[in-house]
This record gives C-alpha cells, structure tokens and sequence, in this order.
C-alpha cells in the first residue's frame, strides 16, 4: 500500500482530515485499475510472445487457455511512454514515420498472427523502412544493450515486425529495439538495430505450427505439459517442471 503522508501545521477537523486521506487511497488504489487495458484481454497469441523463453507458455497461448487478466506498474508506465511517443512523432513527422501500423504477419490453421508495430522509418525510396520498437527498461537491459545482448523474445518480436512490413510490400533494412531508460537520463538509451533476417521469422513461425500440428493429434494439454518451461517463469510456477527440457531451452 502507497504511503499517505500528511505535512501542514494548520490542523483541519477531523473527520475531513480522514475523508482526505480515505480519496488519496482511492486514487492511489485505482490506477491498477487502470492497468487492464484492451490488449491485456485480447486472448490469440501476440507477436511479442511468439519468442518468449517459456516454451509452455507459448503453447498455453497457442492453445487459447484464458489468461489471467493483470496488470503492473512497470508495463503501465511503458504503455504511457509509447502512447506520448506515438503521438509526438505522429503530430511532428507524419511524412516520415508509420506509427502503430496493424501488421498481419502470419496465419496457419487457427492461428492469425497479428498486431501493430509501434513505427517504422520511411528512408530513402520511402518504400524501405527500418522498423522500430521501444523497450522501456531498467538499467540491467540497457547494460546488457550496450553490449548488443537482448532477450531472444525481443530479437524474434522485431524479426516477426520486419517479416509484416515486407508483405506489406516494404523493404526492410534493419529491426531496431530502442531501449528507453525507466531511470536515468535520455542519453542512457540504447538502439540495437539487427539486419533484418527473414529466416529468423520463418523459423518462429514454424515452431508455432508444429505445436499447432501436434495439438491436432494429441490434444493441446498433452502439449502443453510437454513444453519445457522457463526455470523463473511465474506464470508457470504452479505447474509442474516435465523433463523435457531440451538443452537450448536452459541457455
Ligand atoms: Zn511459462
């Protein structure tokens, strides 16, 4: 819980003192409630999970298993700084940036792969662009940033942007990841701009349709409790470590 701290040497009756209190609690209480937006709901699999390290979440999301719906301050305050940047790029530079684009990335089966891409530079013949992606982290992600180290999440998520853009009919350069400092100073960011690799989103793509292959034949809970999970995933702390895990899934 927030802390309320009252300051003033002008005391005020009691009972208002405490009806303070009580609405700065209230305001303080709903922001979470703020947290669910939209997107949290939305239950097919995002392209920014298509990459993630917890193999068992990943076909937990293939498998259309309700999520639980939360949120976190963190995410919150990254959901704000894009919302300021989309608008502030959009009002200054509308020639030269596509901003929140709806990409369609990929369909198999059931599987519509979808979402939008925070924005992409227009360069040169305006049909080739460098795609973008801003990651509002901490200071451990942007050291290791620095050092052109990134999540493979994050690595395929900006693939899979680049691959939506080129069906698009745009030529792609480069996938950037724009690391924002959550603390600290501007010039503490960090752009990691990756070649684009159209194999890298061809690859993630087919893991996704052999689970989905799979699920057909035995079923999605005997697929999902095949899955390795991420040794620190919360989201899998409740189910079982199998022993499937495969060697790549530990590095
Ligand atoms: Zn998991």
């Amino acid at each position: 819980m927030a802390t309320i701290k009252i300051i003033g040497d002008t005391v005020v009756d009691a009972t208002r003192e405490e009806l303070a209190v009580h609405t700065a609690e209230t305001w303080i209480k709903r922001i979470e409630e703020l947290f669910i937006s939209e997107r949290s709901k939305q239950i097919q699999i995002g392209i920014s999970e298509v990459g993630m390290d917890c193999r068992k979440c990943v076909a937990r999301k293939l498998a259309l298993t309700p999520r639980m719906i939360d949120g976190a301050w963190k995410p919150f305050i990254g959901t704000a700084v894009h919302d300021a940047l989309e608008r502030g790029f959009g009002e200054r530079w509308p020639e030269e940036y596509n901003l929140e684009r709806r990409l369609f990335v990929h369909e198999y089966k059931d599987l519509k792969l979808s979402g939008s891409c925070d924005m992409a530079a227009i360069i040169d013949d305006g049909k080739t662009v460098v795609v973008n992606d801003w990651k509002i982290v901490g200071n451990p992600v942007l050291a290791k940033a620095r050092k052109g180290e990134i999540k493979d999440q994050y690595y395929i998520q900006a693939m899979l942007y680049g691959y939506g853009y080129e069906q698009l009919g745009n030529e792609v350069t480069h996938v950037a990841l724009s690391f924002l400092p959550r603390e600290g100073e501007l010039k503490d960011a960090v752009v990691v701009l990756v070649r684009y690799d159209k194999t890298i989103a061809i690859q993630a793509l087919a893991q996704l349709e052999s689970m989905i292959d799979a699920a057909e034949i035995v079923g999605w809970d005997a697929v999902i409790e095949k899955q390795p999970k991420a040794s620190f995933c919360f989201s899998c702390k409740r189910y079982e470590q199998t022993d499937s895990m495969t060697i790549e899934s530990m590095i």
